[in-house]
Parts: C-alpha cells; sequence; structure tokens
C-alpha cells in the first residue's frame, strides 16, 4: 500500500495523452462492447479479474473504471472496497455494470464508494455521457488537491507540500542510506526592496525568483517551495551536502543574473538572496526539524557573513562554512 503523500506526489506528475479507462469484466465480450463505445475518446484498459483490476490500478491508475459486480474471485463490490481502502487508488472513480440491478445492489454498490451504477445491457449514449460527467467532476477534483499544494503568488509548492515532502524523503533516505540535503533561503534586504519600489514590485520580484529557483533545479525529484514570506526552501533527495552547495551556489548566481535593480541593498546593487545548506549522508538527524534547524542556522550565517552567498553544514563539512559564490 502507498502512503498519502506518495499518491499526492503522483498528482504532480504531468497528465499524459487522453483520459485512461479500465474495464473490467469476467465477459470479454461485455469488454468489447465498452470498448467500441469509447476508443474513438479514451485509452481503454481491461481486466478480466478482480485481481487483475487492483494490479493494474496499483501500477498505472486509470482515470475511472468501469467495474462488473458479479465475477468470479474477487466480485466487484470487494474490488471497490480495497480500491477505496488504499490511498493511491481511493480518488479513481468507480462505475458498477451490471444486468442484476435493484435498489438493494445500489444502495451496496454506492455505500462501498461507487459513484455511479450502470445496467447491462448499456444504452451507448447513456454511458457515455455518464463517464463524461465522472471524468470531469475527477480532474476537478484533482486540480483542488494539487491547488491545495501550491503557493498562490509564486506557483511553486507551498509550506504544506513542502513539510510531508520532507518527512516521505527523509524516511526513504533512511531505508535506502541514501544521502539528502536541504536549502533554506532568504532574499536579502527585501523590506527594503518593498520599502523603496512598492509591494506591486516586491511581489513580482517573488514571482521571479521562484521561477528561477525552479529552472535551477537538476533532478524531477529536488524541489523547491516558498516556505513563507521572502524565504523558499529546497529539498534535494540522493544529493551529498557537497553537490548541494554546489546548486545553491549556482542558485545565488541564477538569481543575481537576473538583474532585478535593488539600490537600497547593502549587499549588491541588484537582488540577492542568502543560502544555508544541510545534508546528510548515512547519519541522519533526529527529525526533519533539527535538519531544517541546521539549515537555517547556515542561512543566518550566511547573512551575518555579508549575505549574497551560501553556507554549509559545518558539521558534515568544515571546509565549506560561507563559501563565496564561485569559491568552490
Ligand atoms: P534580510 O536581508 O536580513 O533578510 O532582511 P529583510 O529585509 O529581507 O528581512 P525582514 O524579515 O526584515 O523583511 C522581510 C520582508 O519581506 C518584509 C515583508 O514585507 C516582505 N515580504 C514578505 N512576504 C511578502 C510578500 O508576499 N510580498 C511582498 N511584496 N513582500 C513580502
Ligand atoms: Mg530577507
Ligand atoms: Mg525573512
Amino acid at each position: 500500500m502507498q502512503s498519502d503523500e506518495t499518491a499526492i506526489a503522483k498528482l504532480f506528475e504531468a497528465p499524459t495523452g487522453r483520459p485512461r479507462l479500465l474495464v473490467v469484466d469476467d465477459q470479454p465480450i461485455n469488454i468489447q462492447v465498452m470498448h467500441q463505445i469509447f476508443a474513438s475518446q479514451y485509452q481503454v484498459f481491461m481486466a478480466t479479474s478482480g485481481q487483475q483490476a487492483l494490479d493494474f490500478c496499483h501500477k498505472t491508475p486509470p482515470d475511472l473504471v468501469l467495474l462488473d459486480v458479479v465475477m468470479p474471485g474477487l466480485d466487484g463490490f470487494e474490488v471497490c472496497q480495497l480500491l477505496k481502502a488504499d490511498p493511491s487508488t481511493r480518488d479513481i472513480p468507480v462505475i458498477f455494470v451490471t444486468a442484476h440491478t435493484d435498489a438493494v445492489q445500489e444502495t451496496r454498490g454506492l455505500d462501498v464508494g461507487a459513484v455511479d451504477f450502470i445496467s447491462k445491457p448499456v444504452n451507448p449514449v447513456v454511458v457515455r455521457a455518464r463517464v463524461k460527467t465522472q471524468l470531469t467532476l475527477k480532474f476537478q477534483s484533482d486540480l483542488m488537491r494539487k491547488l491545495v499544494f501550491l503557493d498562490g503568488l509564486t506557483g511553486v509548492f507551498n509550506r504544506r507540500y513542502f513539510d510531508q515532502q520532507l518527512a516521505v524523503e527523509m524516511a526513504r533516505a533512511a531505508r535506502t542510506k541514501s544521502a539528502l540535503s536541504l536549502i533554506m533561503l532568504d532574499v536579502d534586504y527585501f523590506k527594503r526592496f518593498n520599502d523603496h519600489y512598492g509591494h506591486q514590485a516586491g511581489d513580482d520580484c517573488l514571482r521571479e525568483i521562484a521561477t528561477t529557483l525552479k529552472n535551477s533545479l537538476r533532478r524531477p525529484a529536488d524541489l523547491v517551495a516558498r516556505y513563507g514570506g521572502e524565504e523558499f526552501a529546497c529539498i534535494l533527495p540522493d544529493t551529498a551536502l557537497a553537490d548541494a552547495m554546489g546548486m545553491a551556489t549556482e542558485m545565488e548566481q541564477n538569481v543575481r543574473r537576473r538583474n532585478i535593480a535593488h539600490h537600497d541593498s547593502k549587499a549588491a546593487n541588484v537582488v540577492t538572496i542568502s543560502l544555508g545548506v544541510a545534508g546528510y549522508a548515512g547519519y541522519p538527524p533526529r527529525d526533519a526539524a533539527a535538519l531544517l534547524a541546521l539549515a537555517d542556522a547556515q542561512l543566518y550565517c550566511a547573512k551575518d557573513a555579508g549575505r549574497a552567498r551560501a553556507c554549509g553544514n559545518p558539521l558534515t563539512c568544515r571546509s565549506l562554512i560561507c563559501a563565496r559564490p564561485g569559491a568552490f
């Protein structure tokens, strides 16, 4: 069973092509009928048993399942119940398709989490319309779930998502004994920027910085989030501290190269950021809060040392303390 967080992470994967329907029926002829109805609009996949359907949903979740009720082995109700009990599959809408429709069956179907109940033989127009309605609702709720984890101003992930992913990635790093690094960063003299150029320009600046940071990431698993105000944070799985320091330096340079004028900054005449990096390989900190505190301490070290630079975790890499950009 996948965790809630993995299910959420999957939401952010790029959508691919036409919606995917899984038709589950032990009679191949029934699957054929559905295939004819839907093949022109959707990608249609088939399973001839409950177990096959469950395996398919776990490996390659479809957007909707059309599920026969009466099947040998796991019946449709059991399959639906199992799909709804698992966070990684519970958001896949299930429509029951059955020859035996009565109020008791229909109620049971809805009780186990189905969104609709269609009787066989199916009317192509009706079944198309009902599937379309349920897919629209599914895509709307997927979008809502995504929005809950995005920062409204900058479009990067928000603090809530960051906190969840940090816990997930730390657990993964512990399991696989791999490295993990964290970058905390803060815009330099941003109060002065707002005071000088106005709050609207401040918002634009934050958006530009967020985009720059996002474009500085290299791997699909790396993520940047707005941690709060003018602070951002990055999770870099499988990345040792030295490499994370390299990325932090690049981020500092990339932001500086945007040449956003800041004539009231004491660090430069353009907008700059300060970064704190913490990382480990094999010897994890007590918890996420400890790692965050470490990165935060390094961020303050960067501020103290004059801003517009990256500082690394001195416990694991003394030579990298308060390195000036380009110094390594
Ligand atoms: P330092 O170099 O020490 O980080 O100085 P600073 O001025 O950046 O730090 P301080 O914490 O004093 O000020 C942060 C400023 O960031 C104040 C606040 O108005 C501004 N800020 C926070 N969130 C937003 C936002 O969403 N939009 C805008 N425009 N400004 C914001
Ligand atoms: Mg600041
Ligand atoms: Mg700040």
